[in-house]
């Protein structure tokens, strides 16, 4: 590895980057006063720093105006919701009616299986992918349960091919060809968190009503990082958090999307709550439960104004860029990533790179095997000030964000990484 080649190519891609102001609207955490390289992005974005600001002004607004604060407030905290359809919509492809910003992933996932997974007796399996992210196999396996059902009959995951965790679309449909009577729902991730594998959500949707199954989306690693077209490719409903790659912090407000078509639709069974009543009757406190039309009829409670505020300072970073340009970068920074540690593989042949090869088939991660000396390795990275994430047995996950990454960032990892590899083999 030429170091001094590596930097000046980074430098040069950093000053034809279109995106490389948006890096200073955010705070980078530092160790003894030295910024960390951030590559977590995929776990934690990085918090915007006018969030600081948009935080003090609703606790501003409550120490002066208490409860008035919900018609009074700068941004009335009655209708403060309403302000992320429109920004929400341009990030996963949908009508403004067809998203709300409310309560949590998870918490998300299974108010829509309440209205999308219908289970019968000869119709009752959910499809996920394989080695998902825990909290979607209990969430799928629970609901399973709570119709009645057994997980172990009702529950398929769709598993790569031994010795790879990619798992092909033709796979799933293949399973979907098979099972075509008794699947009544598919559930996938827009975006692998282990592999960061994207999916060709389209397709997959295409092949699950086929069969005759509902189709929804977990986007947590795939809002804010690849295109999506929910409302034109069909989808049925979609979940997401808002702290990863749309960076409005910690356990952040999470969004749900319903395809307009359901928007309507009365036989649809979900839970309600007071939130989710059509506004011009919600504080007439009738008896019976009216539904808001579109996603909005999906709210439970009144909405989390603090951790919306911060949701809020993200989403007009969001707003000030096309998102074309997050995502023209995502390729070419990710591909830099690939390029730099495939050099390193070459050297160290205990090194492997678990993403896909195809930039189209990724989001902004590569995911790195270590055969040996992994946690070592990812410890002495952690010491030297690298912020990325270690999954047992043998993989580090590495997150270029394309709002606050940059190519030198990339090229220091590339750098430290190498030398903590030759340190290793003296
Ligand atoms: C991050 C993530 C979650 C987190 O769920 P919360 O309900 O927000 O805690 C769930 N599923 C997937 C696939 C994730 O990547």
């Amino acid at each position: 590895m030429n170091k001094s080649t590596l930097m000046s190519k980074a430098e040069g891609l950093d000053a034809e980057d279109k995106l490389s102001r948006f890096r200073d609207l955010f705070s980078i955490p530092t160790i003894n006063n030295n910024q960390v390289l951030y590559f977590c992005g995929n776990s934690l974005g990085l918090m915007p720093k006018s969030a600081t600001e948009y935080l003090s002004r609703e606790t501003a607004d409550w120490s002066m105006l208490g409860v008035a604060g919900h018609h009074e407030a700068s941004s009335p905290w009655l209708s403060y919701h309403r302000m992320f359809a429109k920004p929400l919509s341009k990030i996963v492809g949908a009508l403004p009616s067809e998203v709300v910003a409310m309560n949590s992933l998870t918490v998300n996932l299974h108010l829509m299986m309440v209205s999308f997974y219908r289970p019968t007796t000869t119709r009752n399996k959910i499809l996920i992918v394989g080695q998902e992210f825990p909290s979607d196999r209990y969430a799928a396996a629970s609901q399973i349960l709570f119709h009645g059902f057994d997980p172990q009959h009702s529950l398929i995951e769709a598993m790569p091919e031994p010795g790879s965790q990619i798992i092909e679309e033709s796979h799933i449909e293949s399973i979907l060809a098979e099972h075509a009577d008794s699947i009544a729902m598919v559930l996938i991730s827009g975006v692998h968190y282990y592999s960061g594998q994207r999916f060709d959500i389209e397709r997959i949707c295409k092949a699950a009503h086929n069969a005759g199954a509902t189709f929804g989306v977990d986007l947590a690693h795939a809002v804010g990082n690849v295109e999506l077209k929910l409302h034109d490719w069909n989808v049925d409903f979609a979940v997401w958090c808002s702290y990863k790659y749309l960076n409005s912090g910690p356990g952040g407000v999470g969004g749900a999307f319903v395809h307009q078509q359901h928007a309507a639709n009365p036989s649809l069974p979900r839970f309600a709550g007071w939130w989710g009543n059509d506004e011009a009757s919600r504080f007439q406190m009738e008896y019976d439960f009216s539904a808001a039309n579109g996603a909005d009829g999906w709210q439970l409670s009144n909405a989390p104004i603090l951790s919306m505020a911060a949701h809020k300072a993200s989403l007009d970073i969001f707003d000030q860029v096309e998102m074309v340009d997050i995502f023209r970068k995502r390729d070419q920074l990710t591909q830099f990533f690939f390029d730099v540690i495939c050099s390193i593989a070459d050297e160290f042949d205990f090194v492997s790179i678990v993403s896909h090869a195809d930039p189209q088939r990724r989001g902004a991660q590569i995911s790195i095997r270590f055969e040996k000396q992994g946690k070592e390795i990812f410890n002495r990275l952690a010491e030297q000030g690298v912020v990325v994430d270690w999954r047992n047995p043998s993989v580090i996950r590495v997150a270029p964000a394309p709002l606050y990454n940059s190519y030198t960032d990339v090229a220091k990892f590339g750098i430290l990484l190498h030398e903590i590899l030759e340190d290793l083999r003296n």
